[in-house]
C-alpha cells in the first residue's frame, strides 16, 4: 500500500480539499504513474456536483493525467521505468465485447471504468482521479507520451484533444472541406487547431465579438458572429461540418440551416436539457447530427502521436493544486484560456 495525496469534492456543494488514500499493490499488468500535471475539465465540476447523476464522494477528480513511470508490474511489456505516460478519461473496460474488441472501448457496451467515479472492475473499490500524486493503470489503458512537448500543455489533450480529434477523423474532415467550430473554450480551441491542422477551411463560430482575435490566433481562417442576422444569413447552407462544443442550452435549428447538404453537425457539449429540433430542418437538406465520445486507446495514441509530430498542445493556464476551488469558478464564468493544468508538484 502506498499512500496518496489528493484534493477530493467530499459532497456536492463544499469546495474540494486535502484527501489522501491508498492505492492497492502493483498488479501484474500495470504501471504506476507519479503525475507530473493533470488538466482540469468540466466534467470534473460536473461529476463532483453531481450534475450527472450521484458521485461516489470523497471523488478525486481528473482525467487529463500525464507523468512518469515509477513502477512495472512483473507481466508489463509495454512500458519501462522513467518513461512518460498519459491516462486518459477511462482506466479499463470489458475487453470482450465488440466494441473493445475494435478499439472503441469508449463504446464499451458493459460501461467504460472512469478515471474517477467509477469501482475498479468487479469491486467496490472506487477508482481516483488525476487530482493525485500518483496513479496505477493497466498498461493496456496507458498512453505513451513524447518527451518532445511541453507536459503540461500535452496533458489536455487525453481528454479536450481525443474528443474533438475522433469525430473530426471519423468524417474524414479534410482539403476541400468547410467546417465551423462552435463554441470557444477547452474542446474548441483544440477543434480550431485540429481541423486546421487537417487542411480544412475554418470558421469560429461565436456570440462573442471579443473572441475573433482569439480565433485568428489559434489558426481560424474567418470569424463570423452568431448574434449577427445578417452574418447568420450570409452564411445558410455553407458549411460541410459544425463541430458544437457548446453545454449551454442554445437553439441547434439556427446552426443546422448553416449545413450544406449532406452536412453534419457533431455535438461533444453536453447541454442539460434536450434540443428541439425540427425534422424539416434536417430533411430539406439531408442533414445529419451525431454525437461523439472521446476515442479508444488506439486512436488516443494516434492523436497523442500525430500533434507530437505536428507539435499540437493545448492551450493552459498553469495552476498549484490549492487553486482549483478558484480554478472551477473561473471555467464556469469561461474566465480561462482554455484549460487549467495543475502541476501536481504543487501538492508533494
Ligand atoms: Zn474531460
Ligand atoms: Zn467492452
Amino acid at each position: 500500500m502506498t499512500t496518496i495525496k489528493a484534493y477530493a469534492a467530499y459532497d456536492a456543494e463544499t469546495p474540494l480539499r486535502p484527501y489522501s488514500f491508498d492505492r492497492k499493490e502493483l498488479g501484474a499488468k500495470q504501471v504506476q504513474i507519479e503525475i507530473l500535471y493533470s488538466g482540469v475539465c468540466h466534467s470534473d465540476i460536473h461529476t463532483a456536483k453531481g450534475d450527472w447523476g450521484p458521485a461516489i464522494y470523497p471523488l478525486v477528480p481528473g482525467h487529463e493525467i500525464v507523468g512518469r513511470i515509477t513502477a512495472v508490474g512483473s507481466e508489463v511489456t509495454k512500458f519501462k521505468i522513467g518513461e512518460l505516460a498519459g491516462v486518459g478519461c477511462f482506466v479499463d473496460s470489458c475487453r470482450t465485447c465488440p466494441s473493445c474488441k475494435s478499439g472503441e472501448e469508449q463504446f464499451c457496451e458493459e460501461g467504460m471504468t472512469g478515471t474517477y467515479n467509477s469501482y475498479e472492475r468487479g469491486t467496490k473499490i472506487p477508482t481516483y482521479g488525476g487530482y493525485s500524486t500518483s496513479i496505477t493503470v493497466d498498461e493496456d489503458y496507458t498512453l505513451h507520451i513524447s518527451d518532445k512537448l511541453e507536459l503540461s500543455a500535452v496533458a489536455p489533450l487525453l481528454c479536450a484533444g481525443i474528443t474533438t480529434y475522433s469525430p473530426l477523423r471519423y468524417l474524414k474532415v479534410g482539403k476541400g472541406h468547410k467546417v465551423g467550430v462552435l463554441g470557444l473554450g477547452g474542446l474548441g480551441h483544440m477543434a480550431v487547431k485540429f481541423a486546421v491542422s487537417f487542411g480544412a477551411e475554418v470558421t469560429m463560430l461565436s456570440h462573442s465579438p471579443s473572441k475573433e482575435a482569439d480565433a485568428k490566433k489559434l489558426g481560424a481562417h474567418h470569424f463570423a458572429l452568431t448574434s449577427d442576422a445578417a452574418t447568420m444569413d450570409s452564411l445558410a447552407n455553407k458549411f460541410d461540418f459544425i463541430l458544437n462544443t457548446v453545454s449551454a442550452k442554445h437553439d441547434y435549428n439556427a446552426y443546422l440551416n448553416l449545413l450544406n447538404t449532406n452536412g453534419t453537425m457533431i455535438i461533444v457539449g453536453v447541454p442539460t436539457a434536450p434540443a428541439e429540433i425540427p425534422a424539416i430542418t434536417l430533411i430539406l437538406k439531408r442533414r445529419k447530427i451525431m454525437g461523439s465520445l472521446i476515442g479508444g486507446i488506439a486512436e488516443t495514441q494516434e492523436m497523442l502521436d500525430y500533434c507530437a509530430e505536428h507539435n499540437i498542445t493545448s492551450d493552459v493556464e498553469v495552476i498549484d493544486m490549492s487553486y482549483i476551488n478558484e480554478a472551477y469558478e473561473r471555467m464556469n464564468k469561461s474566465d480561462v484560456k482554455y484549460r487549467f493544468v495543475i502541476d501536481m508538484a504543487s501538492l508533494k
